[in-house]
């Protein structure tokens, strides 16, 4: 029998030829027919359980073992953004205003790869696998609803453990790993303030009640709260991004809007931060005698990696490729990912591949979500065989 290395490099080609054509017909969101019926047919030939979702267009597949043991879960995203697509190659989006620039088409590939490389050592296997396709991942959120039915439960008996990898374009040389033990990438909360006053003459303030000093009072204190409320070492960002408010320099308006994200690297500090927000937007208006509206809206959870899946899958990326193919992150990423939702149920980590094209360098190529985005396709055997290789040693470990 070939070696795993052996296997995937043999799956190599068809690994290209399957990301290029997930690549030439990118879809955003949660609906991805087209997506959706590549990976399917590409997964139809192996002996999988294989469910779709239904409030989105999942694919779960479950790979049983020879062997009774635990399950460990794989997952990729499916979705691709509205950007179009500008790096001039062979296979770039078909579709118009659509274009994998996150890398999510090569992710697919490499847990299509994974998928076979498990399916050909079944006998073998002391568990099962689940394969868990994602769509949605750069919004609304694909992650949760895929939990909400069911796929951390798929094989029958709850995931002990959850790997998951994503590439980047630009930052980490070719065919390095990043990794990172604890938070990884950031949650980020979005908060919309309304403040209600009462409109009138621009020459009478004092007959109107004015907003507008009330919100720039808000926008300044809110980044003086997060220094003075937050431990340096568990940051907080607060950026306010838009604001709006009147129509002329005479008019007092009636309300003033203004639009933050808040990041943040613990869920301590989310919640640290939520509640200290609300508290000083709250006590301002009240005493300027206005009214304010908080809507805190929730996004992604911070990803954090378990320690010890982080210290394993580092350990198993030098093992398989020397030393020099992993470093360790010493800070967080400030984007933040869904799979962190996952994450937060079953211990795991996720791991960054460098893919940036070896012609070009990483400190200077397009990042991931730039419409000159490459992603080399050299990497997927790499990444299909890692996969392949944590699900396997995780299940050997019971
Ligand atoms: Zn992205
Ligand atoms: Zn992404």
């Amino acid at each position: 029998m070939m070696t795993l290395r052996e296997d995937a490099q043999s799956l190599h080609s068809d690994l290209v030829e399957l990301r290029r054509a997930l690549h030439r017909e990118p879809e955003i969101g949660t609906d991805l027919p087209l997506t959706q019926a590549k990976v399917l047919s590409a997964l139809a030939d192996l002996p999988l359980e294989i469910t779709t979702g239904i409030a989105l267009s999942s694919v779960t597949a479950v790979l049983r073992g020879g062997r009774p043991g635990p399950a460990v879960l794989l997952r990729s995203d499916m979705d691709a953004l509205p950007v179009r697509e500008l790096t001039g190659e062979p296979f770039a989006s078909q579709i118009d205003g659509a274009m994998h620039a996150c890398g999510h088409d090569l992710h697919m590939a490499i847990l299509v790869g994974a998928a076979r490389l498990l399916a050909a050592r079944r006998d073998e296997l002391p568990g099962s696998v689940v394969f868990m396709f994602q769509p949605a991942e750069e919004g609304p959120g694909g992650a949760e609803p895929m939990i909400r039915e069911g796929v951390l439960d798929a094989a029958g008996t709850r995931a002990v453990a959850a790997y998951g990898l994503h590439v980047v374009s630009a930052k980490a040389p070719y065919g390095v790993f990043c990794g990172r033990r604890g938070a990884l990438m950031s949650a980020a909360d979005q908060v919309r303030v309304t403040v209600r006053g009462r409109g009138g003459h621009g020459s009478q303030p004092h007959r109107a009640k004015d907003p507008i000093p009330a919100a720039c009072e808000m926008v300044t204190a809110l980044s003086t709260h997060v220094t003075r409320a937050h431990d340096i070492f568990d940051p907080v960002v607060v950026t306010v991004g838009s604001f709006h408010a009147g129509t002329a320099e005479n008019i007092i308006p009636a309300d003033a809007h203004f639009e933050a994200t808040v990041r943040s690297f613990s869920p301590e500090a989310r919640e640290k931060a939520r509640d200290g927000i609300t508290t000083v937007l709250t006590g301002i208006a009240t005493a300027h005698g206005l009214e304010v509206d908080i809507d805190y809206h929730r996004g992604y959870p911070v990803t954090v990696n378990d320690e010890t899946e982080a210290d394993f899958v580092a350990d198993t990326i030098r093992d398989l490729y020397g030393a020099d193919r992993f470093v360790w992150m010493p800070n967080p990423e400030p984007g933040s990912e869904d799979f962190s939702y996952v994450l937060a149920e079953v211990p795991g980590a996720f791991v960054f591949l460098g893919a940036c094209p070896p012609d070009s360098d990483p400190e200077t190529a397009a990042p991931n979500h730039a419409p000159q985005a490459r992603f080399d396709d050299g990497v997927l055997a790499d990444g299909a065989q890692l996969l392949a290789e944590l699900a396997l040693r995780r299940l050997a470990r019971g």
